[in-house]
């Protein structure tokens, strides 16, 4: 396939620039990681394709992070959205509508006996915390690092220098008296959480987790570790939190707290979950939900204040509805899974041939490509990775008509719209980068 020249999406994005703070409205949307220069801007969205304003065309890996499950602008998505706007987008009152994603969400995620709807995963995170701090009358939150969970305060903390101390802010505009609530430790260490819960167990409100990491590449948790995580936190008197914002819906029809891969469901359960993403069908949502006690916790029922103008709107919530439906239909995932494992096998292939290091994990229709030779388990074994190998490698891919991620650590995502053919011209475009970058 020949690719035109991106001048259209260059002169847009020196545009952008002077209108748009650094000229996206996401810092994960720029090309800062990758080696700088204009993103592609894009103009249309159909299945697994992308047009950009070039009159490019693209085979998408991104699925915008995750939602875009269904394929963009799938018919039963697209339908849903007309007939919620044709019907008024925004009410400021009940609907039957979030009545049958809340049901639809509770049946998918069993522990969450209650369910409040918001506008993004980041307010579904922050909001859990709340509850949590509510309901144990504590304040501190131990979380992992490299598991990002939006962009609240308390969530872009990271590890102070060791598991047992407090941690330091991430981002400028973080009081420091904020970062000492939080304590990182890292992912798949029992030992260290433990030490860290010795030390502050009692002032604990909360555990929090990606159970499927999905945000240093896509890590899964060693055996025995979410359930060592749940024992030892609720020793202490703290709550498990689960964001699953990535993880809800993506891997089967359920979350990773229902993943068939973990043996003992009920000693994995957690008190708390975030969703995002998926659940919106591409529209705007988040949802938080948990144990009916501690979900009791949030007005008009409890103390802890959470509210909002759009959230449960009936577009959002027609979206997401659909989306599921689509997800129940039968062989879906093994499908997505089917097309994920060939394609990995086609990457890890071409890479091997050149003698370019690479490490895949693959968990269903998601894998992250890692140019290292160790394993990643954890996010300074993600960190490991080259940075510059995968910078090459994703433009090559890109002036190939590939569009992945602009970042190291995001997964590849399949859809139910990639087709055979969009497999095999991936491959293809991966061997002629690993060729490329081999000279
Ligand atoms: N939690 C996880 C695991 C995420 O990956 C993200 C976003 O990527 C969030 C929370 C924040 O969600 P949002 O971008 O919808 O605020």
């Amino acid at each position: 396939m020949t690719m035109q020249p991106r001048e259209r999406s260059s002169e847009l994005y020196e545009e952008a620039l002077a209108h748009i703070v650094g000229g996206v409205n996401s810092p994960s949307r720029s090309f800062k990681a990758v080696g700088g220069g204009a993103p592609v801007f894009m103009e249309r969205a159909k299945g697994a394709h992308f047009w950009d304003v070039d009159g490019n065309q693209y085979v998408d890996y991104l699925a915008a992070y995750g939602p875009i499950i269904t394929g963009h602008a799938h018919p039963h998505v697209t339908q849903a959205i007309v007939k919620a706007a044709e019907n008024g987008t925004l009410y400021g009152t009940p609907t039957a509508l979030e009545i049958k994603l809340a049901r639809m969400l509770k049946e998918a995620i069993p522990s969450m006996d209650k369910v409040r709807f918001v506008n993004s995963g980041t307010e579904a995170v922050m909001t859990t915390i709340r509850v949590a701090r509510a309901y144990t009358k504590r304040n501190k939150i131990i979380k992992f690092a490299g598991c990002y969970h939006g962009h609240s305060d308390l969530v872009l903390v990271a590890a102070g220098s060791g598991p047992s101390t407090l941690g330091i802010p991430d981002s400028a505009g973080i009081p420091k008296s904020i970062a000492h609530e939080v304590i990182t430790v890292p992912f798949n260490d029992l030992d260290s959480l433990k030490e860290a819960l010795e030390r502050w167990g009692e002032d604990v409100a909360a555990v929090m987790v990606e159970p499927i990491v999905g945000n240093f590449g896509m890590v899964m948790p060693k055996e025995g570790f979410l359930e060592g995580l749940c024992k030892l936190t609720r020793e202490y008197g703290a709550l498990v939190i689960y964001d699953e914002v990535i993880s809800a819906f993506r891997f089967h029809y359920g979350s990773a707290q229902t993943y068939h891969a973990f043996p003992d469901h009920a000693a994995i359960e957690p008190d708390l979950t975030a969703l995002g993403k998926i659940i919106g069908g591409g529209l705007p949502i988040g949802a938080y939900g948990g144990r009916k006690h501690v979900m009791e916790q949030v007005a008009p029922l409890g103390p802890a204040y959470q509210a909002g103008t759009m959230a449960g709107n009936p577009a959002s919530i027609s979206a997401g509805i659909a989306c599921l439906e689509v997800l129940q239909e039968p062989g879906i995932y093994e499908r997505m899974e089917a097309q994920a494992m060939k394609l990995v096998e086609g990457i890890q292939a071409g890479a091997d041939r050149c003698g370019i290091p690479m490490t895949i994990n693959r968990i269903r229709g998601a894998f992250s490509t890692h140019f290292c030779s160790h394993p990643v388990t954890n996010y300074d074994e993600a960190q490991g990775s080259d940075a510059e190998l995968f910078g090459a490698y994703f433009r090559h891919m890109l002036d190939q008509g590939i569009c992945l991620a602009p970042s190291r650590f995001e997964a590849w995502f399949l859809t139910t719209a990639h087709s055979e053919e969009d497999i095999d011209r991936t491959i293809e475009a991966s061997n002629e980068s690993f060729r490329r970058m081999a000279i």
